[in-house]
């Protein structure tokens, strides 16, 4: 299938879920493929990557960075990034909130929860993340509006679901009160399942781009 039927076939199906199609290594031309069949919501895992592509492509693209955040960085991609998926730790809010400020601008943000069974994903356990949302008030400018996670890499579709089901219940439970609105889970392989379990956000990239070698 091209980029082109998968955007389509992608928003068809998704209704109301929104589509970030996954970017990373793949080149400014197979983003400006879905972007003239009218994909708007990109995900890039590297600030320099994601800036370098900020730079060359239309300027109504709203950019997401879904990848592991280096707070040294996040000043090259403050001035614009549409959400930062990946805050799983403090300084991150830290930083995120310093340079949101000096660009005069609040950025959104999800906190990254670790779902997955395996340990090599990063993420807040629990813990952490229930002592983070107690201090959101310390950076408005870097609002965070939701959860993000990723499932572990596996074919036992029980095991994902349960834990997706499990991010789902932190996100309902911690934000209901705090008009959050954002659960970003589900990615090419497993984003039917999290949508059952009530994403919102599904980041998808090999099976609208194609495989990568990463
Ligand atoms: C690469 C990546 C994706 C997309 O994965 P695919 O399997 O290619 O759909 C989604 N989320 C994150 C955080 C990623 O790094």
């Amino acid at each position: 299938m091209s980029v082109t039927e998968s955007i389509s076939k992608y928003n068809l199906e998704l209704g109301d879920v929104e589509l970030i199609a996954v970017s990373k290594t793949k080149p400014i031309s197979a983003i400006m493929e879905a972007y003239e069949a009218g994909q708007r919501h990109f995900g890039e895992n590297k600030i320099q990557e994601l800036a370098a592509k900020y730079e060359e492509l239309p300027k109504d693209i709203q950019w997401h960075m879904i990848g592991t955040v280096q707070t040294n960085k996040i000043k090259y991609i403050a001035p614009f990034v549409h959400m930062v998926h990946g805050v799983d730790r403090r300084k991150v809010l830290v930083e995120l909130n310093k340079q949101a400020v000096k660009c005069s601008r609040t950025i959104k943000s999800l906190l990254q929860v670790q779902i997955a069974s395996e340990d090599t994903k990063s993420g807040l356990s629990e813990g952490e993340l229930r002592e983070l949302v107690g201090q959101l008030d310390d950076f408005p400018n870097a609002e965070v509006v939701g959860l993000m996670g990723m499932a572990t890499n596996t074919k036992d579709m029980n095991l994902v679901n349960s834990e997706f089901a499990r991010l789902k219940d932190l996100y309902d439970e911690l934000g209901t009160t705090r008009n959050w609105n954002t659960l970003s889970m589900g990615m090419s392989g497993d984003y039917k399942l999290a949508i059952e379990n009530g994403s919102t956000h599904v980041r998808i990239g090999s099976s609208i781009f194609g495989a990568r070698n990463d």
